[in-house]
């Protein structure tokens, strides 16, 4: 490894969005960036600001982004001393932290040994188990005998959730409402997880009844600093995955805040951790939290915090890397207002949130006080499905939650994405919806309230910027137009989102 503190390049094994947000750390730093990207990223905004760009050869994922040999080839080749690796891809890999290690380099990240025990969400409930950390019910050890497994399962009570041990992104859950379903549901999970996880290993929790999900940010260095930034409320899912969060939880009473955030300290004690890391809970209604499992990387909804704390966690992740440790003390981190993100994602919310692809027609995202729009697109971006849906975050700050959720509400409309759906009409729903408003909701919003209808009042809104933005095209390329009652020349239109086709 380098010596501490000798982080002069680093190189940023990812794409989108996450990538330009630690360029931009790296950059304000005052150290030097290097993009390594697939060939339909050419044009991204992560490689048009990077100060080298590296391009990796093929197509899938496997020979692009997730190709360690290539990525430790750049990186000795463009002389950097260090790789961050964001999220999603190699974030979590251990064999690659350590491939890093061997070629001389820095891995911006906790120890190898540290993200292979948490890396498994059954030795990671063992872990939080040690350190008096309540888990959710059930075992702490991968499925081996299911008549076993059946009579735990009976014990706890059903409903069960089978959960893949290797798993993550809300992929290889099964919930079991019976005994008699148990075993089948098992050997589903079990086979799903393989072909997910190249990890066949389940094991079983009790499913919990409207649970809230809340996670609390920590922040540790390796001299035995290790400090929480208070929590993330991240209820609202679809597919067990989160779209809105929020900072604080409109729930959370400080001495609860507290209590979730030791425990958050302890297990990040027990396992030495440093760098950043998010410790997931489950909240049941009787406000007892349960601990899931830890995050060790930069999660996707961190800039939330970053706004309430005033701390840039990024460039702390970085800086404790090369061997910083944290100036400051618990006592002194406070929360100031609220923040809110929306994860603006290329999805079609009245269609099951199916990924939604095209081409980036035109792209007008939102300014004002109080908004950061962490992106990852322009005009011109083609968004596949080899990719994660996520085009770029909203997030809105506010002196406090009412008139946070105004200035999102605000920000939301002024938003434009048009070539594919978003998640933007879903966002601006929610936002008004009473469970939401009066802070009352829990991971099962979605299907409790939402019913996707075309008459959506948001879609108005929408529509009136999409017309404004067509008429400036209109007025760009007059060509495109000769009749402004005729049905759309130009094909690409038909695939734009509502309100957005050219009557
Ligand atoms: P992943 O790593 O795949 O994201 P998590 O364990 O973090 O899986 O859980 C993702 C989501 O699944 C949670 O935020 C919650 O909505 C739901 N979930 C997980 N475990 C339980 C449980 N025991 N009971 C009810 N819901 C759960």
């Amino acid at each position: 490894m380098k010596p501490a503190g000798k982080i002069r390049k680093i190189l940023i094994a990812n794409r989108g969005e996450i990538a330009l947000r630690i360029q931009r750390a790296v950059r304000e730093l005052g150290m030097q960036s290097v993009a390594v990207f697939a060939s339909n990223d050419r044009l991204a905004p992560f490689v048009i600001h990077s100060d080298e760009a590296y391009l990796l050869d093929g197509v899938s994922t496997a020979d692009t982004y997730l190709n360690i040999p290539r990525i430790l080839s750049i990186a000795v080749e463009s002389g950097v001393d260090a790789i961050h690796p964001g999220y999603g891809f190699l974030s979590e890999n251990a064999e690659f932290a350590e491939a890093v290690a061997a070629a001389g380099l820095t891995f911006i990240g906790p120890r190898p040994d540290v993200l292979r025990q948490l890396g498994s969400k059954t030795s990671a409930r063992e872990l939080a188990g040690r350190a008096n950390i309540p888990i959710v019910p059930g075992t702490v050890e991968p499925i081996t005998d299911i008549q076993a497994a059946k009579a735990i399962a009976a014990s706890i009570g059903f409903p069960i959730l089978i959960k893949a041990s290797g798993g993550g992104g809300g992929k290889g859950m099964r919930v079991a409402s019976s005994p008699e379903e148990f075993e089948n549901l098992v050997e589903r999970a079990s086979s799903e997880a393989l072909k997910s996880f190249a990890d066949a290993r389940v094991y079983i929790e009790k499913f919990l009844i409207d649970p809230r999900h809340i996670e609390i940010q920590i922040l540790a260095d390796s001299a035995d600093n290790v400090l929480h930034f208070g929590e993330r409320e991240c209820s609202i899912q679809r597919r067990h995955q989160k779209l809105i969060e929020e900072c604080p939880s409109a729930i959370l009473e400080p001495q609860l805040r507290q209590q979730m955030g030791e425990a958050a300290v302890r297990i990040a004690r027990q396992c030495s951790y440093t760098g950043v890391g998010t410790v997931e809970f489950l909240l049941d209604k009787e406000l007892n939290f349960y601990f899931l499992e830890v995050n060790t990387r930069i999660q996707v909804e961190h800039p939330i915090t970053e706004m309430v704390y005033g701390i840039d966690l990024v460039k702390w992740q970085i800086e404790i890397s090369g061997g910083k440790t944290i100036p400051f003390t618990q006592d002194s981190i406070k929360p100031v207002g609220h923040a809110i993100e929306c994860r603006i994602c290329a999805e079609d919310p009245e269609n099951g949130f199916l990924p939604s692809t095209g081409d980036v027609l035109s792209y007008v995202p939102s300014e004002g006080p109080g908004i950061r729009n962490d992106s990852g697109i322009t005009v011109g971006t083609k968004v596949t499905s080899s990719y994660d849906p996520l085009l770029a975050k909203l997030i809105a700050w506010d002196v406090d939650r009412t008139s946070a959720i105004a200035r999102m509400t605000r920000a939301l409309e002024d938003y434009h994405v048009a070539g594919v759906k978003t998640t933007i009409p879903f966002c601006l729903w929610t936002l008004a919806q009473p469970a939401f408003v009066g802070g009352s909701y829990d991971i099962n919003f979605i299907q409790k309230f939402y019913k996707p209808s075309k008459s959506d009042p948001t879609d108005r809104t929408l529509s009136a910027a999409g017309i404004a933005l067509a008429l400036l095209e209109d007025s760009l390329h007059p060509s495109a137009v000769t009749d402004s009652n005729a049905a759309p020349t130009s094909s690409h239109w038909k695939n734009g989102p509502e309100g957005w086709r050219r009557r």
